[in-house]
């Protein structure tokens, strides 16, 4: 036990497993070191953590985030060998993957037992992925709060739970309905939801997980989101009036670096510590992503990617190729197999139009990324103009923090949630089509391309409307005295006043104020 923790405290993290939760997890942790003098656990199965590990480096704010091994065994849950992640998993596996997630429970138990041992008192508070609701019983059996953490943004994560819990669209036959929580004018369509939730009755599986872990997330002392507050205002007022708990917006959880006035990516050591961020193999140097980026004019870039683990169906990438040539306009394309096929396989030049990736290479139009690319280099690069994207939380936040609008292709999870709030509320972004099932042609591809990276237009007026996002981000994580600091800042404080609370400061003997303040020579 360090001396940090016996007199300030102890936070434990415990993430989904999937690469769209961890890497927040991470940035959450590293954004607590930061800002608190407490001790974070880090708490995951062996393989992630592994993952975890060789994303840190032995800096400041890694030095006080221990990792702690949760012992999990896939094959005892009839998942293959060493499944540990939803990363390659098909989706007929996910379900089985996330019940499995439940049998957790009891080495966080453990853990907590552990540090409550050794520390003489319980952790502050155990900060939980929001499906991972078995957890409030855990920490409120061992004497400790519990915080819901949602990787997501305050609007989708809000029609996540709504959708899941009330299922509204079961008792119509309307291809649009209305959403409990979302005032009328929000109304949702059909179209917009995963088959697994299209046809969920409460019987199948993924409602029983869903609504399980969700419904006992809501009696978490609070939650944390990865959004900020004057970027969706609508989804933080509904959000806590249907949680009724507080919701601290400690967002956007990108590297500190990203969020400078300078461009973040010219020292070479900022673009090592960016790079190491996701600990994957990149499909492209970041050498060769800077020169196509470097050869190119101020926003005329179009970067394609579907998140850390999705593809699209064969004939989708043959019409997105052909629509991408017709366009003219310059890409960087992260592309794996498509569906049907080992995603971590051999890419065939036949899934593509005949020579595509030659001419590509050979006009300077395009540069196609074999599965793993630099996103935040990319998206931080002056050239990047629009991001085709499938709108994951993560990849928004990311865009959005350098002022790069949205092309919208959403999949699955929240994710027809986050383009619906950014095309109606927002409006940075454009819907290209929506889930696997549907049809796209290249012309509509052309079309919808031209249109993004248009100076003036449409193009223009969501690219002004990302500029202000990004603002309205950069001056929430501003530091400084109580009128003058960002929203950001006033919630973290305010989420750790909740979890300090009046017990620990008997424990600590120490005022509150100066436990929040202490860190803050350190700037973001
Ligand atoms: N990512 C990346 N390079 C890639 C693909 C993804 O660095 O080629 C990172 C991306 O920056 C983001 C995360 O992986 O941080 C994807 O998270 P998101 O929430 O956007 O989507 P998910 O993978 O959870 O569907």
């Amino acid at each position: 036990m360090d001396s940090q923790s016996q007199s300030h405290g102890h936070l434990v993290m415990l993430p989904f497993m999937a690469h769209g939760h961890l890497i927040p997890f991470l940035a959450l942790a590293r954004r607590i070191r930061r800002h608190t003098p407490f001790v974070v656990t880090l708490a995951t199965t062996p393989l992630n953590l592994r993952y975890l590990r060789s994303t840190m480096s032995p800096s400041d704010d890694d030095s006080g985030i221990r990792l702690y091994e949760l012992p999990f065994c896939s094959s005892e849950h009839g998942l293959p060998p060493d499944t540990e992640n939803t990363e390659n998993l098909p989706l007929n596996q996910i379900m089985p993957f996330c019940h499995s997630s439940v049998s957790l429970a009891a080495p966080v138990e453990r853990l907590i037992s552990n540090i409550t041992a050794e520390e003489g008192r319980p952790p502050l508070c155990v900060i939980s992925d929001v499906v991972f609701g078995w957890s409030v019983d855990v920490a409120r059996r061992l004497g400790t709060k519990s915080i819901a953490f949602t990787t997501g943004g305050a609007y989708g994560t809000m029609a996540y739970v709504s959708l899941w819990l009330h299922l509204p669209h079961r008792s119509t036959d309307a291809e649009e309905f209305s959403v409990p929580g979302f005032p009328k004018r929000c109304r949702f369509h059909r179209s917009q939801l995963h088959r697994y939730i299209r046809e969920a009755d409460t019987t199948d599986e993924w409602s029983k997980f869903f609504q399980t872990q969700l419904k006992l997330s809501l009696a978490s002392d609070g939650w944390l989101c990865n959004s900020v507050e004057e970027i969706e205002p609508l989804g933080f007022d509904l959000l806590r009036k249907y949680l009724k708990l507080p919701v601290w917006a400690i967002g956007p959880l990108v590297p500190p670096q990203m969020l400078k006035k300078s461009s973040p990516i010219s020292p070479n050591s900022t673009l090592k510590s960016l790079q190491k961020r996701t600990g994957k193999a990149l499909g492209a140097s970041l050498e060769k992503c800077l020169d196509f980026l470097n050869s190119h004019g101020p926003n005329s870039v179009l970067y394609i990617s579907f998140g850390s683990q999705n593809t699209i169906r064969p004939s989708h990438m043959m019409q997105l190729a052909i629509g991408l040539e017709l366009s003219g306009k310059p890409f960087i394309w992260v592309i794996r197999p498509p569906l049907g096929f080992d995603i971590k396989g051999e890419f065939r030049a036949e899934w593509l139009p005949p020579g595509f990736e030659d001419r590509m290479t050979g006009s300077k139009q395009g540069l196609l990324v074999r599965n793993w690319a630099p996103q935040l280099e990319i998206l931080s690069h002056g050239s990047t103009g629009a991001f085709l994207s499938h709108c994951g939380w993560n990849s928004i936040v990311e865009s959005l923090s350098q002022g790069v609008p949205i092309v919208g292709w959403p999949m699955g999870a929240e994710q027809a949630y986050n383009v619906k709030m950014m095309v109606e509320e927002m409006r940075v972004c454009m819907e290209l089509t929506c889930g696997f099932e549907s049809q796209i042609d290249a012309e509509v591809v052309k079309r919808t391309i031209e249109l993004a990276m248009e100076e003036e237009g449409k193009g223009g007026e969501m690219r002004r409307r990302a500029n202000a996002a990004m603002r309205q981000m950069r001056e929430a994580v501003k530091e400084g005295s109580d009128d003058d600091k960002g929203s950001n800042v006033k919630a973290m404080d305010e989420f750790v006043r909740t979890i300090l609370g009046e017990s620990t400061r008997i424990h600590c003997h120490l005022p509150l104020e100066s436990i929040i303040t202490q860190k803050r020579s350190v700037k973001l």
